[in-house]
């Protein structure tokens, strides 16, 4: 099944921060891409909160993304979505995929599947690292409803080959060219757990479709997710977006810019007294590095 062909109407972009830290150059030089596509075209640029973490957002940091935004010039269109008010949109979802037979609760600690990943000699390996290996996908129907019935944790994951024999060989369109997508790198992946209402991959499908994105413009560490996030649009009937995936700013010694590695943040360059212009061609010149690795979104 192919992505509907590029439309020509208008680009609808968007820049989806999680508030879990003030912005770095990183982060300007994604929402750049994105509106800079949406004004360039006449088209519209969103913003969205991904703040489903709740033990991990903060609404100081929230405040300061959209303060930072807006001071840098980079203005959006509408209101603001927060992904913590819409618990229903994505329940809906996964309610349509467990109607299609493609989920199954999953009961492994971390620990656990480590140790069968080791044991099985590997699971398949992305570069987000091995796959889940698929032990509770082999578990038989009486097992598991005790184990649902003693309350035990749980996650419900995408039974990846079910999801397949549904949508047949998937693509997208990255820039010019069209993409196959290889969900295998990414496995049988979480989709929601027993009191999480989403996953990255589901609250960003759905919420890319109920925006009407066209173009998701996004840091190429998220393109392995990509793969993934096609067959949840096949299953969901969910319209394709047009893909970019851009290079990541690296610093001086060619590292990743990233929070937990404690990049300077946009806040300290205001308060060292940069101006816009001087963070914005930072944030577009800044080096890059070539495409490689990618975060473990599983
Ligand atoms: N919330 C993700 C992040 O902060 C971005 C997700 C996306 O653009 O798809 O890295």
């Amino acid at each position: 099944m192919s992505p509907a062909a590029a439309d020509c109407g208008p680009t609808v972009t968007r820049f989806a921060p999680s508030p879990t830290g003030y912005l770095h150059l990183g982060h300007v030089r994604s929402a750049l891409e994105g509106w800079r596509a949406a004004r360039h075209r006449g088209g519209r640029f969103l913003l969205r909160l991904e703040d489903i973490d709740r033990t991990r957002c903060r609404d100081e940091y929230a405040a300061a993304i959209l303060e930072d935004l807006a001071w840098l010039g980079v203005d959006w269109d509408g209101p603001v979505r927060k992904q913590s008010e819409h618990f229903g949109d994505y329940r809906r979802a996964l309610d349509k995929l467990d109607a299609l037979g493609v989920l199954y609760p999953c009961f492994c600690t971390r620990r656990e599947i480590q140790a069968e990943v080791a044991r099985a000699g590997g699971a398949p390996h992305g570069d987000a690292g091995p796959a889940y290996p698929g032990t509770c996908r082999r578990r038989g129907a009486e097992e598991v409803a005790a184990k649902l019935r003693s309350g035990t944790d749980y996650a419900w994951r995408l039974d990846l080959a079910r999801a397949l024999a549904l949508t047949g060989p998937l693509d997208w369109i990255e820039g010019e060219c069209t993409r196959q997508a290889d969900p295998a790198l990414l496995g049988d992946v979480v989709l929601a757990r027993k009191e999480f209402p989403a996953s990255y991959h589901l609250a960003v499908t759905v919420d890319d479709a109920i925006q009407g994105v066209t173009l998701v413009t996004r840091g190429e560490d998220l393109a392995t997710a990509t793969h993934i996030h096609r067959v949840l649009q096949a299953l969901l009937g969910l319209p394709t977006p047009r893909y970019r995936h851009h290079p990541l700013l690296t610093d001086a010694a060619g590292r990743r810019l990233a929070k937990r590695e404690g990049a300077p943040t946009i806040r300290l360059m205001r308060q060292q007294g940069m101006t816009q212009a001087e963070i914005i061609a930072l944030a577009e010149a800044a080096p890059h590095r070539p495409a490689s690795g990618a975060r473990g979104w599983r």
